[in-house]
């Protein structure tokens, strides 16, 4: 069998909860939390009480989960009055005054002013959504939702129109609003609904909320920096089927210097080993000029070493060019001001496979 068909069905293998869930063998994790009951109003439970009943309804999801994937068990079942779900999005509603979606945890109440980094309120901020086929190939037409704004500052972002330029633009969507975008790009042929940016963190709450009005039965992509709390992460967990995070540096000091971003391995190495076994992932490394030997051999060292290689497609990408800093700035971003070589690239993608990552 030539190479790619043998890769592909393993990629197909690796993929399977995403491939169940767009061919209806299993329901979105969304729905499965929207109809697990609870018989306490999460309004009036107090913050320790909210996360005491969500450790115990993760534990029921759990139970649920593995019936529907190991005993065939019927997953069409009505959604709960107040469910898992709705538990989710009240812990997020609380945490919106005092934010920590992401790690920078500053601690904002977005009800009164924008986020200090990720310049959010409380409100969604949308800057487009469409049917977008630049994806990997087993998302395509991926239907793709760019919200605005973003915590990060990567002095090379290729998307700073809609993640750093201030105001940020984009329409306010509230969750109904939202749920309605997301069925109409199902509508139009949309495989998935792929929530990106900017940065999906600091719209978490928005995000959740929809899937309570969402009318379709699609999986759920988390395309994001990786860089959400604890908390956050936890919160995650039961709701998306398919994460796309990026790992782009493994030198924090890099880490700091091009993105603003503190501790940054430590938090992206936890957070994917938090959903190592809770879905599909497709993993993105983007080689940057120059960082090969410090970053992206690293990088897929540690992916080979703890991550379970058959449920984790990786790739490795090659498109980096010189943009917004680092060409506003270039004497600031001098090792940044060119593209890759082929030899940068082949180095990285033949290691990777030499520790037998499977790449897409
Ligand atoms: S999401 Fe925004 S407001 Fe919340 S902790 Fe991160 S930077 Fe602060």
């Amino acid at each position: 069998m030539p190479d790619f068909m043998e890769d592909k069905s393993r990629v197909n293998r690796a993929l399977d909860w995403y491939y169940g869930v767009i061919q209806g063998r299993y329901p979105p994790k969304f729905k499965i939390a929207r109809s697990l009951p609870i018989d306490v109003d999460p309004t009036t439970m107090s913050d320790e009480e909210l996360w005491l009943l969500h450790g115990e309804m993760e534990a029921e999801f759990r139970k649920r989960l593995n019936e529907i994937k190991e005993e065939g068990a019927s997953w069409k079942t009505e959604d709960a009055f107040l469910s898992y779900l709705d538990l989710k999005v009240e812990i997020l509603k609380r945490m919106l005054t005092h934010c920590e979606f992401c790690e920078r945890k500053c601690g904002t109440n977005r009800l009164v002013s924008k986020g200090k980094y990720c310049r959010v309120d409380y409100r969604g901020q949308v800057s487009s959504f469409f049917l977008h086929y630049g994806e990997e190939y087993p998302l395509v037409p991926s239907g793709t939702i760019f919200y605005s704004g973003c915590n990060f500052r990567c002095v090379y972002c290729q998307n700073f129109e809609i993640s750093q330029l201030v105001p940020l633009r984009g329409m306010f969507v509230d969750a109904r609003m939202l749920a309605s975008m997301e069925d109409r790009l199902i509508k139009e042929g949309a495989k998935n609904i792929n929530h990106v940016g900017g940065e999906p963190t600091p719209h978490a709450h928005v995000i959740l909320e929809s899937f309570k009005y969402m009318r379709e039965a699609a999986p759920q992509i988390w395309n994001s920096n990786f860089y959400m709390s604890e908390k956050l992460t936890r919160l995650l967990k039961d709701v998306i089927d398919l994460w796309l995070p990026d790992f782009k540096y493994w030198e924090p000091s890099h880490a700091s210097s091009l993105s603003a971003a503190p501790r940054y391995r430590d938090v992206v190495t936890r957070n994917l080993l938090t959903i190592r076994w809770e879905g599909s992932i497709i993993l993105r490394h983007l080689i940057l000029p120059n960082h090969v030997d410090c970053c992206s051999i690293p990088i897929m060292k540690w992916l080979s070493e703890k991550m379970p290689k058959e449920w984790l497609v990786v790739n490795i990408m090659d498109q980096y060019y010189p943009t917004y800093r680092v060409v506003f700035e270039e004497e600031r971003w001098g090792d940044l001001k060119r593209r890759i070589t082929r030899e940068e690239y082949e180095t990285v993608v033949n290691f990777a496979k030499r520790e037998g990552i499977l790449l897409i």
